[in-house]
């Protein structure tokens, strides 16, 4: 981490505090909002598009409840690596991660270029 100069650091932890709370926010909304749909709804009431309208939303926000714990787990991580001074160090090559790529992506645990082979290797794009 020593090749992140103190003030970009601070700028990382804020933006990952900001992201693991807002994320975490989002899940309870999301999580609540399944709550209050299955209080407020008789599901004997609804017709069957209603039903199928209902079970995609729910599916939707398992999705994004699921994406939402996802980013607030790794913006922990993230914040974890800069309490024991391995932030911003690549996992895969052990080199310095760019700070405008954590930046961009303060959960980034890879440089650009491990990145790019992992993708390749994992099918991603
Ligand atoms: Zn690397």
């Amino acid at each position: 981490m020593k090749h992140l100069p103190a003030p970009v650091v601070k700028i990382l932890k804020d933006k990952l505090i900001r992201l693991r709370d807002d994320a975490s926010n989002e899940a309870c909304i999301a999580e609540s909002r399944g709550l209050q749909f299955l209080d407020t709804k008789d599901r004997e009431t609804l017709d069957r598009v209603e039903r199928a309208e209902a079970w995609r939303e729910a599916e939707i926000d398992k999705v994004e409840i699921a994406l939402d714990h996802a980013t607030a787990r790794a913006a922990d991580v993230a914040l974890q690596r800069i309490a024991d001074g391995s932030y911003g160090v690549c996992q895969d090559c052990g080199r310095a991660i760019a700070w405008v790529r954590l930046l961009a992506l303060p959960t980034a645990l890879r440089c650009a270029a491990c990145q790019q082979a992992y993708e390749r290797s994992h099918g991603q794009q």
